[in-house]
């Protein structure tokens, strides 16, 4: 293995230097990550036709025409012509049994992929126009010249310029290079499976889909037995040091809190409690993660932990994502916290000058107890008199690297770590493989759950009536759009190509009756509404005598923390944003989320969002508008609309989109998972965690031999969540 690292992709037949900067686009640098560069589905070319039995069946059944699929060369120069407003592309294909025209619309594009003499997959309907047959806008692929007949031809992820075909060809050169006998699996665990190497080639020439998924299941093993060694070794080194800064508090001053609330400490909230005062107490320092949904209560969880450091003499820092939430917590600490004889103090971007050096100062002599502002605490030059614990909020915008970061930064200082992203439990096990968990799963007694509709922008007009009742009552409106403004949307040829033919992955081929849904999810091409755009036709086409407010990302920091006071203090009725209202924002006055282009948006997501109303007394609503047909949008919204349950979306998310990049992988800087599929190989994953603890128990610095193999592929994906936090 280690040798195909070191060969660059240029020393490969057929690969030069422009083809090899079109790979590192793709994140392909040497002859081994192109070896890990997987097929993203599989073309079944048993079902190829010959030409003359494809036009037979479409004379057979007259008007419909008929789906084919072909191994058919370009006979002619394809020419674009055009016609009213129309582009359109003709070339003529033939192959032993004929030869028939195709014709597409509107693919300009399609005249660079098309030459003449090249051999080519094609699918599509062969139907009459006029009096003659031919193929209408057929999908194709070029294959490798004098290639053999593969069972199941590999279909890669491309970009960057790369094709099907330069990707066939240049995998096929890494195969023939490919050493047999390397595995680093324990022996004992290696019959279990198919052997690596075999595996590696059944991924990319299954004779099988059964095999394809033998190999997957191997590979996927090995990828979450890797990432579940590297956390769980850096647990188990955290857990040794048994020097902690501990807090024992004091129970009755706490108890005392608690009791001057105005409500009870639900069960969920007693526990988590319970569990972090244990971790605060003990030697070991803290390294907690509190998982509870929107309006759960954890901020009060969080508060009880920063008084217990407060009594036990040592300062303690809460750090939000965004500038608006850290002010909204510096004014719920105030409130709680102040009474009780703690300083707390809010350090944000706009803090400058005096006031900033009389903070600065307040923290080096001990003066200031609570410090809360954004993740910049974590690089400027703060210096603690006496630091005890650091809390970070809505943690899906933290790696496990700042992490690191930031326990190294207090010594042995205790970290307790919130989200409002529920997730399910498999996931929760490699997100925090380095971390205890606690669980807040109960909502505060009378709530009223939001009521949720699904839509299609047919119901504008009664949404804007909607809209104006609740602003009428005296409520405030949150509008969700995807997108910011209108962009350009035209596609890189390579795209084309990879939109031409999907092919059927093993799953799809599982499902077979999905399968054509799916295609023509992949064509569906829905109008976005922009932020930008929609506030102004709202502002002057709907509702010209209401304040209407904007807020996205490219605002600068002060333009957008003033529109969220604005709208806080009511004096924005409808608010138009993007998903940068995702996190925290809590304004109990609004009481009703619309979201266009619900299609656009994850089911957690989406839960995050209508997290936002339903904050106060008044019933709240969600509206998600979607014009898409597609059957796992459709099961989106029915899921959104039945449950308010994070946790049950977080598991229906999983199950409904599958791959493990979504599923915040990225935000955590962890390396993404390429063959593993969270939902379907759950088992797969205990399996690997067991193993990781068998392995971690007999050798915990993996000296013994048998285990230098992982040991260096545990150093490879540190290597690759660095990079991924630099990037
Ligand atoms: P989270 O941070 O989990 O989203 P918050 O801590 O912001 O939730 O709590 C939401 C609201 O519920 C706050 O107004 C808080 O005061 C209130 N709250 C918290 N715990 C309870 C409880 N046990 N009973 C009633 N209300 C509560
Ligand atoms: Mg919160």
């Amino acid at each position: 293995m280690e040798d195909l690292r070191n060969i660059p992709l240029t020393a490969l037949k057929g690969i030069g230097p422009s083809r090899a900067e079109m790979f590192l686009q793709v994140g392909v640098s040497n002859a081994e990550e192109l070896l890990f560069y997987f097929p993203r589905s599989y073309l079944d070319q048993s079902r190829v036709t010959f030409i003359e039995q494809g036009l037979q069946q479409a004379k057979a059944s007259g008007e419909e025409g008929a789906e084919v699929l072909l191994r058919a060369r370009v006979v002619s120069d394809p020419k674009n012509f055009h016609k009213g407003r129309f582009t359109i592309t003709n070339a003529r294909l033939e192959d032993e049994s004929g030869a028939i025209g195709a014709v597409w619309f509107n693919q300009p594009y399609l005249m660079k992929n098309l030459v003449k003499g090249g051999e080519y997959l094609v699918q599509g309907k062969i139907k009459r126009s006029y009096n003659r047959w031919e193929l209408s806008s057929p999908k194709l692929q070029r294959l490798v010249e004098g290639a053999p007949i593969l069972p199941l031809l590999p279909v890669y992820p491309l970009g960057a310029g790369l094709t099907q075909k330069i990707l066939r060809s240049a995998v096929e050169k890494v195969l023939s290079v490919l050493e047999e006998g390397y595995d680093p699996l324990p022996a004992a665990y290696r019959q279990q499976f198919m052997p690596r190497t075999a595996a590696l080639k059944a991924m990319h020439l299954p004779p099988s889909f059964e095999e394809a998924e033998r190999a997957r299941e191997r590979l996927a093993f090995d990828e979450l037995f890797v990432q579940q060694m590297a956390l769980k070794q850096q647990r188990r080194r955290r857990m040794d040091q048994r020097d902690g800064v501990v807090l024992p508090g004091s129970l009755e001053k706490e108890q005392a809190m608690m009791d001057s609330l105005p409500f009870r400490l639900t069960g969920a909230q007693q526990r988590a409690w319970e569990e972090i005062r244990e971790d605060l107490a003990s030697k070991g320092a803290m390294n907690r993660l509190l998982q509870g949904d929107v309006g759960s209560g954890k901020t009060l969880v969080a508060f009880l932990a920063m008084y217990r450091c407060f009594l036990s003499g040592k300062q303690c820092a809460l750090m939000a994502p965004t500038e608006v939430l850290a002010t909204q917590h510096a004014l719920e600490a105030e409130k709680v916290l102040e009474p009780l004889g703690m300083k707390v103090a809010l350090l944000s971007g706009n803090v400058k000058g005096k006031e900033r050096r009389q903070i600065l100062e307040g923290l080096e002599q001990g003066t200031i107890h609570a410090l809360i502002g954004t993740h910049a605490l974590i690089s400027d030059p703060v210096t603690w008199k006496d630091l005890g614990l650091v809390i970070t909020d809505e943690q899906h915008r933290f790696g496990v690297r700042q992490r690191m970061a930031l326990s190294r930064k207090g010594e042995k200082v205790n970290v307790l770590v919130m989200t409002a992203t529920p997730i399910p439990r498999t996931l929760a096990m490699i997100l925090y493989g380095d971390m205890d968990v606690s669980l807040i799963d109960e909502m505060p007694p009378g709530r009223t759950p939001i009521r949720t509709y699904s839509v299609d922008s047919g119901y504008d007009e009664r949404i804007y009536r909607f809209m104006r009742k609740q602003t009428m009552e005296g409520h405030q409106v949150y509008v969700i759009c995807a997108l910011v403004e209108e962009e350009d949307k035209s596609k890189t040829v390579s795209e084309a190509e990879d939109e031409l033919l999907p092919g059927h992955s093993v799953e799809l081929r599982r499902r077979s009756e999905e399968q054509e849904e799916d295609f023509s999810e992949e064509q569906e091409e829905l109008k976005l509404r922009s932020a930008v755009g929609y506030a102004d036709f709202l502002q002057r086409i709907v509702f010209p005598d209401l304040k209407v407010g904007l807020l996205h990302g490219r605002m600068k920091a002060q333009e957008k923390e003033s529109v969220m006071t604005a709208y806080a203090r009511g004096d924005i009725q409808i608010l138009v944003s993007t998903t940068v209202v995702e996190v925290g924002v809590n304004v109990p006055n609004a009481t009703l989320m619309v979201v266009e282009n619900a299609e656009r948006f994850g089911l957690a997501q989406l839960h995050q969002l209508r997290g936002r109303v339903g904050r106060g007394e008044a019933e709240s609503y969600c509206v998600l508008v979607s014009d898409s047909r597609s059957r796992l949008t459709r099961q989106r919204m029915k899921t959104m609309c039945d449950s308010t349950d994070g946790f049950y979306i977080a598991e229906e998310d999983l199950r409904l989109r599958g791959a493990g990049d979504i599923f915040g992988l990225r935000q955590h800087g962890l390396p993404d998972l390429k063959v593993a599929d969270l939902y379907r190989d759950k088992l797969l994953l205990k399996e690997a965690q067991r193993l990781a603890e068998t392995v971690l128990d007999a050798d915990p610095d993996l000296e013994q031999m048998e285990h230098l193999g992982i040991r260096e592929e545990m150093e490879a994906f540190w290597e690759r969540a660095s990079a991924r936090e630099r990037a």
